[in-house]
């Protein structure tokens, strides 16, 4: 799957994820996407969730913003490194955020970073439309 397929796909689940939650509160609506409820109420949200496995071992793991806000892709790649292109960075250069570096290519390796994971910063950057939270995804 594409960055763009994953990008689409996820923002309809998430839209429909939202549907039922219109009249609740953001607080309720972070809560409800709270890892161990998402697993239980939403299996098809996310493919780990079949396995009941989390994308990042952390206690409190919140799934509202996956991907991340901070996220940048380029389909055709943004530029290129040491003769690799380079299709994914982090826009805040996290110090968690590493790379994927192969033959020809780089992707951004978000796998050490939780930063969109915590409820604290989900509250801070809340929008219940998730394309407009990742308005800046897709460069
Ligand atoms: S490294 Fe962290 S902050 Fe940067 S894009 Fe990945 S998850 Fe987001």
């Amino acid at each position: 799957m594409t960055y763009e397929e994953w990008f689409i796909q996820q923002g309809k689940l998430h839209a429909n994820v939202m549907k039922k939650l219109e009249d609740k509160t953001t607080d309720e609506v972070i809560e409800y996407f709270k890892f161990e409820n998402m697993v239980k109420n939403e299996p098809d949200f996310c493919p780990l969730y079949k396995d009941n496995k989390k994308c990042h071992d952390m206690e409190d793991l919140n799934c509202y913003l996956c991907a991340c806000p901070n996220f940048r892709f380029k389909m055709e790649g943004f530029e290129k490194q040491d003769g690799k292109t380079l299709f994914s960075v982090c826009n805040i250069k996290s110090r968690d955020g590493s790379q994927y570096v192969g033959e020809d290519y780089i992707h951004q390796n978000c796998s050490g970073c939780i930063v969109p994971h915590r409820a604290k910063y989900i509250k801070k950057n809340f929008n219940r439309n998730w394309f407009e939270v990742m308005k800046d995804v897709r460069s």
